[in-house]
């Protein structure tokens, strides 16, 4: 490294610090100025990060610090009520590995996070990205945190032409290069709050950028266009059937979904289909026996459509509706996956966002 790469790269690092220190985002998992970071918020913050937004995981936090202060807490927590208040925050599977991996350090760590990288990535639900944050912010340690933020400040900082997809690699060797020697979480939530308040995705407020003057974009009107990308693929078509099967006391049929990737532990509506293949109303949920002929029955396919988009495919969803009496639920051959649920006690189950869209739309047929 020559004297005067140094420079720039030391002149990087404070500029941004500067700037840090006055214009930081309050977030509650962040330490005041001069204290140290909880490892455990760090932890369970860069968690629910993962593929979800600062503003959507603050309240999220704030719920579950309350509730459980300390990790060997969360360790000894129900998964049902971690599920549940976990709802509507989305990759369901993430609410699973924290308190797998709370229960590990709970049990094997005494109730420490650990200050050690491998270590960190031997925990479910811990990958590169956040064991390197949790190094960085929790333990001040010089690591090279790279998330969507920070490579497109880099990107645009050296004008890099390749696409994103192609040159994730040449931008950790040259965001590994500005490392200061000390303040490395700082330094850290630093560029991730550049990337987030100024070097934002389309129109980069240069102006107000603390690194300016190293940048080669810098208040150019195509900032915005970097990085460049790949053309985007479209995302694949599904089709699904839910149930929404309601008793003569106004409780709708819920199924807690086991062992499943996608809404693993939620409370689901029963659903067929989730092909590419048009579903056609001639499928049941395994729940409901043939010798009910249940489908005989006069069900009301509901005309309003709900869709939702999913990270690798769009879900085109039809939703088909059934009173059920008395009689017929002590006969329905329901297994232990199934329950009827009053109204008012929603608010204890785990619903997935999809679910509750179903519900409040068509929540006139909920009485
Ligand atoms: S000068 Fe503009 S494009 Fe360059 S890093 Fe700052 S905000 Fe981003």
């Amino acid at each position: 490294m020559t004297e005067k790469n140094e420079d720039k790269y030391k002149q990087f690092s404070n500029k941004l610090l500067d700037w840090y220190d006055i214009r930081r985002r309050i977030l509650p998992w962040r330490a005041a100025p001069g204290e140290i970071s909880n490892p455990y918020f760090v932890l369970l913050s860069e968690i629910m990060l993962q593929q979800t937004v600062v503003v959507t995981v603050i309240p999220y936090f704030i719920r579950f610090v309350k509730k459980w202060p300390t990790i060997n807490q969360l360790a000894q927590a129900d998964f049902n009520e971690i599920a549940s208040l976990w709802a509507g925050l989305g990759y369901y599977r993430r609410a699973k590995n924290l308190h797998e991996t709370a229960k590990i350090i709970s049990t094997k760590h005494n109730g420490l996070i650990p200050n050690n990288k491998e270590v960190l990535l031997s925990f479910p639900g811990v990958g590169e990205y956040t064991a390197t944050a949790i190094m960085a912010i929790a333990f001040d340690k010089k690591a090279n945190v790279v998330d969507g933020n920070i490579e497109r400040i880099f990107s645009r900082l050296y004008k890099i032409e390749e696409p994103l997809e192609h040159s994730k690699k040449k931008i950790r060797t040259l965001s590994n290069k500005y490392l200061p020697c000390n303040r490395n979480g700082d330094y850290a939530q630093s560029l991730m709050d550049l990337g987030s308040l100024v070097c934002i995705p389309r129109t980069p407020r240069c102006k107000s950028c603390p690194v300016i003057f190293t940048c080669k974009l810098g208040g150019r009107a195509d900032a915005g266009l970097y990085p460049k990308r790949l053309p985007k693929k479209s995302k694949k078509q599904r089709y699904g059937i839910f149930y929404l099967l309601i008793d003569n006391e106004g409780s709708v049929l819920f199924r807690t979904n086991k062992n499943e990737r996608l809404f693993a532990n939620m409370d689901v509506l029963p659903s067929v289909g989730w092909n590419e293949e048009k579903e056609n109303f001639k499928t049941s949920p395994k729940i409901i026996s043939k010798d009910l002929a249940l489908f005989n029955l006069d069900w009301e396919i509901l005309e309003t459509k709900i869709n939702h988009v999913f990270t690798h495919f769009k879900l085109d969803c039809t939703v088909v509706f059934f009173r059920i009496n008395k009689k017929m639920t002590k006969n329905l051959l329901i297994n232990k996956e199934y329950r009827f649920v009053k109204k008012k006690d929603f608010n204890q189950l785990a619903i997935p966002s999809l679910i509750n869209k179903i519900l409040t739309t068509f929540e006139d047929k909920i009485y």
